[in-house]
């Protein structure tokens, strides 16, 4: 009679699938904010883009077949996609270590946020293409895992979309600069209609908090060093920040309330 069986699956199927679909992560992570509208091609070899395969992508088998070579030009292979393959692994560890069978909407999540918190962190943007559709699946999973909670997820979803915009317009009349991006906005109003509105002032916390301890630790790391002024003075990224944040409200639960 729940609906949540239906969202049941094995913990193995996630993990083993984690690096295909973090390699796929590669491809939108390079190509989404570059405008390029083959978001839904292969990987390609950056030295003489050659398409590369499961063979080539999945590190184990690379590594095993390949020594992490592509097989056409024998160049290395960019260890980012290699890099972003262990997150999309650890992420689903995680989820399965938290929430066993039921974890497929939480890697669906949390795949998702490790695609935003790269492209944001690399290129300070969190594209509408990932947000929005990260929203409406947040509806969907919502209906499905608990359609008397919908109400909560919907207005969740406006809450923390309308907040943050309200919050960077008036920061923007104050000071005459965006202090946060309208994909901020869009990205925590995902992150309601994943978790409800009761949720949102603990993921903004934790994502505060976050970026606070992240730019301290920055500034000693950096001490002495020129670009250390330029930790506090340019505007960092606060989508990684949110990302964890939704994450791990998602998966442990909120701090607050
Ligand atoms: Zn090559």
């Amino acid at each position: 009679m729940t609906a949540d069986l239906t969202l049941e699956i094995h913990p193995a199927i996630l993990l083993i699938a984690a690096p295909f679909i973090g390699s796929f992560l590669g491809v939108l992570v390079r190509r989404l904010p570059t405008g390029e509208t083959a978001v839904w091609g292969r990987s390609r070899c950056d030295a003489c883009h050659a398409p590369l395969t499961v063979f080539d992508l999945v590190p184990l088998l690379s590594f095993l077949v390949l020594r992490w070579s592509c097989r056409h030009c024998g160049v290395r292979i960019d260890p980012f996609h290699f890099r972003i393959e262990m997150a999309a692994l650890a992420i689903a560890v995680w989820a399965v270590a938290v929430d066993g069978s039921a974890a497929g909407p939480d890697c669906v999540l949390g795949w998702a946020l490790l695609a935003l918190a790269w492209i944001d962190a690399e290129h300070m943007i969190l594209p509408d293409a990932l947000t929005l559709p990260l929203l409406l699946l947040g509806l969907g999973f919502g209906w499905l895992e608990a359609p008397d909670l919908l109400a909560d997820r919907l207005v969740g979803a406006a809450v923390g979309w309308l907040s943050f915009a309200g919050i960077a317009a008036a920061y923007r009349r104050l000071r005459g600069r965006d202090g946060l991006g309208g994909g901020d906005a869009r990205l925590l109003g995902a992150g309601g209609a994943w978790l409800g509105w009761e949720a949102l002032p603990s993921v903004v916390l934790f994502a505060a908090v976050g970026a606070l301890l992240g730019i301290g630790l920055r500034t000693l790391w950096l001490r002495g060093k020129p670009e250390a002024g330029n930790v506090l003075t340019e505007p960092q990224p606060f989508g990684p920040w949110l990302a964890l944040g939704i994450w791990v409200v998602r998966l442990h639960g909120p701090i607050l309330g």
